[in-house]
C-alpha cells in the first residue's frame, strides 16, 4: 500500500483530519508513487492556530536572530540538493538538471531575505515640530500562507516563505497536490534547523485546503501562484474576506525576432525557452513573432533545434525534456495542437503520440512547432503549458508589438535584436511585466520583484525582494513629542 503524506503543524508530523486521498504520480512512468491528503478545513484550522500561538514570540525575536534560521535553510538545501532534485524530478517530470536549477533559485531568495534587517528598515524625521519626531516602522502581519502550483515544487514556495518569516510572520505552505513530496522532504530536512514550533507549517490538499485558507480569520495574507481562473478566484475571495492577496496567474509569452537577430544563438535560446521544462514554465516562449521578409531560415533552424531535443525520463543524463505533468494535460495539449491545424496552421514538427522506450506509460509530448498560426485561433490565444511553439510572421515591429499587446496575459515578452533603438521601443511600449532583450526566459533574479501584468497577476505587490517585504509587513507611523520643557525629568 502506498504511504499517505502527513502535514507538518506546530513542529509535528500529523495525519490529515480528512479521509480522502489523491495519488501522486510519476509522470514519466504513470505509476502512483505516494498518496497525499485531498484537503481538510480542520488541518488549516490546526495550522492557523499553531501559527497564531507561535507568532508573538517570533515577532519579538530580533530580525538578526530570525535570519540565522535562514542561513540554516540555505545550508540544508545546498547539502541535500542531489536528493531533493531527484524527488522533484520523479514527481514533476522535469529533468534532474532543471530540478537542480530550481534549488539555486530557492537559495537565492533565502540569501536576499537574509538582508531583512536592512530591507525592513523604516524612515525617521526629527523635529517635524519643536521636540516632535515622526517615523515609520514595518511590522509583520501575523500569519501568511502560500498556495503553490505544480511546475516549480522547490522554487516557488521560496519566493515567499523566507521573506515572510524573516519579517516576523508565521507561515503556512500549501504545496500543489500533484507534487507534494519535494516540499515534504524539505520540511523534514529543515527540522534540523530547529525553528520554533508553529513558525513554519505545511498543509497538503487541493481546493478544500485553499478554500479553508481563504476563509480563515487568522490568516491575513495569501500568496498564490497558479492558473489564471484560480488566481482570479483566490484574489476575489481572499480580498472579499479582507485579506491581503498577491495572485500570480497563467501566461502566453511571445518572443519577437527582428531581422538582424536571425542567427544560431537566437535559435538556441528560443528553443531552450519553448521546450525547457517541457514548456511548463510561466515564462516559457509559446509564440515566436518574426519581423520582416526573411523568416524561412529561422523557422527551419527552430525546427532543427526542436527536433534535436531528447525527450525521456528526467533522471537519465542525456535527456533534455521530460514528460508533462498528467494524462489530462497531455490530452489538452494534443487537442490544442489539432485545433491549430484545423484553424489553418502548418504543422512543421509533431510531438503527439511519441513513445519512449521503457517509459511507454509516461505522459510524453515531443517538441511541436506550428507555423503561420492565426492570431485569432484558439491555439494562439490559449495557454498551452506544453512543448508547443507557434510561429507568426509580421512585417514591422509596430505590428509585432500590437499583436503582443492584444494578448490578455502580460507575464513576459522578449525581443531578439542587435538594435538598441528597436529594443528600447519594445521595452517602452510592450504591455508585459517582465521584459527580455536577447533573453529567452525573462525571470527576475531574487533581488528584483517577479512582475506580471494583466491576467497574469492580481494584486499590487509581487513576489520576491522589496515587494515581498512590503507585502508581508504593514507600516505604522508614529509621532512622538519629547519637548524638553514639558517632559524633562532628568
Ligand atoms: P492550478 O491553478 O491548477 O493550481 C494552483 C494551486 O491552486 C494548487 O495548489 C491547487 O491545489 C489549487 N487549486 C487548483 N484548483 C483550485 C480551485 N478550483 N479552487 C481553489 N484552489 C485550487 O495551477 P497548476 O496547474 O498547478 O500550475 C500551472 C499554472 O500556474 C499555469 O497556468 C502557469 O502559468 C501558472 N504559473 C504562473 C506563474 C507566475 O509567476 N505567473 C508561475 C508558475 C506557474
Amino acid at each position: 500500500m502506498t504511504t499517505v503524506l502527513k502535514n507538518f503543524i506546530n513542529g509535528e508530523w500529523v495525519c490529515s483530519k480528512g479521509k480522502d486521498v489523491l495519488d501522486v504520480v510519476n509522470p514519466a512512468t504513470g505509476n502512483s508513487i505516494m498518496q497525499v491528503p485531498a484537503g481538510n478545513a480542520g488541518d488549516i484550522e490546526d495550522a492557523a492556530k499553531a501559527a497564531r500561538e507561535a507568532w508573538p514570540a517570533w515577532r519579538n525575536t530580533p530580525a538578526t536572530q530570525r535570519i540565522q534560521y535562514l542561513f540554516g535553510m540555505k545550508q540544508v538545501l545546498e547539502k541535500n540538493s542531489d536528493e531533493i532534485a531527484g524527488i522533484c524530478t520523479n514527481e514533476n517530470g522535469k529533468t534532474y538538471a532543471e530540478s537542480k536549477a530550481e534549488i539555486v533559485r530557492a537559495i537565492e531568495n533565502i540569501e536576499v531575505a537574509c538582508g531583512i534587517p536592512t530591507l525592513i528598515q523604516g524612515d525617521f524625521s526629527e523635529d517635524i515640530a519643536r521636540g516632535v519626531d515622526e517615523f515609520i516602522i514595518r511590522q509583520p502581519l501575523g500569519t501568511a500562507a502560500c498556495i503553490c502550483p505544480f511546475n516549480f515544487p522547490i522554487m516557488i514556495p521560496f519566493w515567499f516563505m523566507p521573506y515572510a518569516i524573516a519579517c516576523g510572520n508565521a507561515f503556512i505552505v500549501k504545496p500543489s497536490e500533484k507534487v507534494p513530496m519535494t516540499m515534504t522532504r524539505i520540511f523534514e530536512l529543515f527540522e534540523s534547523i530547529q525553528l520554533p514550533k508553529g513558525v513554519l507549517n505545511m498543509v497538503h490538499g487541493g481546493k478544500e485546503s485553499v478554500d479553508a485558507i481563504l476563509q480563515h480569520p487568522l490568516i491575513p495574507a495569501i500568496s498564490f501562484v497558479g492558473s489564471t481562473p484560480v488566481a482570479k478566484y483566490v484574489y476575489k475571495t481572499g480580498t472579499a474576506n479582507g485579506k491581503r492577496v498577491q495572485a500570480q496567474g497563467g501566461a502566453k509569452n511571445a518572443i519577437v525576432v527582428m531581422p538582424d537577430a536571425n542567427d544560431d544563438t537566437t535559435v538556441k535560446i528560443i528553443a531552450d525557452s519553448a521546450f525547457g521544462c517541457a514548456g511548463q514554465r510561466c515564462l516559457a516562449a509559446s509564440v515566436v513573432v518574426t519581423v520582416g521578409k526573411d523568416a524561412e531560415k529561422i523557422t527551419k533552424n527552430l525546427v532543427m533545434a526542436a527536433r534535436s531535443k531528447k525527450t525521456g525520463y528526467g533522471m537519465l543524463a542525456d535527456v533534455e525534456m521530460g514528460p508533462v505533468i498528467t494524462k489530462e494535460s497531455r490530452e489538452k495539449i494534443e487537442t490544442l495542437i489539432q485545433s491549430g491545424i484545423d484553424d489553418g496552421a502548418d504543422l512543421l514538427l509533431d510531438g503527439r503520440g511519441i513513445k519512449i522506450e521503457d517509459y511507454e506509460k509516461g505522459y510524453f509530448v515531443g517538441p511541436t512547432i506550428l507555423d503561420n498560426v492565426n492570431p485569432e485561433s484558439l491555439i494562439y490565444k490559449t495557454e498551452i503549458f506544453g512543448p508547443v511553439l507557434s510561429i507568426v510572421h509580421v512585417d514591422t515591429l509596430d505590428e509585432a508589438i500590437d499583436l503582443l499587446n492584444n494578448n490578455k496575459y502580460g507575464n513576459s515578452a522578449c525581443i531578439f535584436t542587435h538594435s538598441g533603438a528597436a529594443a528600447r521601443k519594445f521595452r517602452h511600449e510592450t504591455l508585459a511585466g517582465n521584459i527580455g532583450v536577447n533573453i529567452g526566459i525573462a525571470a527576475p533574479m531574487a533581488f528584483f520583484p517577479f512582475s506580471g501584468w494583466k491576467e497574469s497577476f492580481f494584486g499590487d505587490l509581487h513576489a520576491q525582494s522589496s515587494h515581498a517585504v512590503e507585502f508581508y509587513t504593514q507600516t505604522k507611523v508614529v509621532i512622538e513629542r519629547w519637548n524638553e520643557e514639558w517632559t524633562r525629568k532628568f
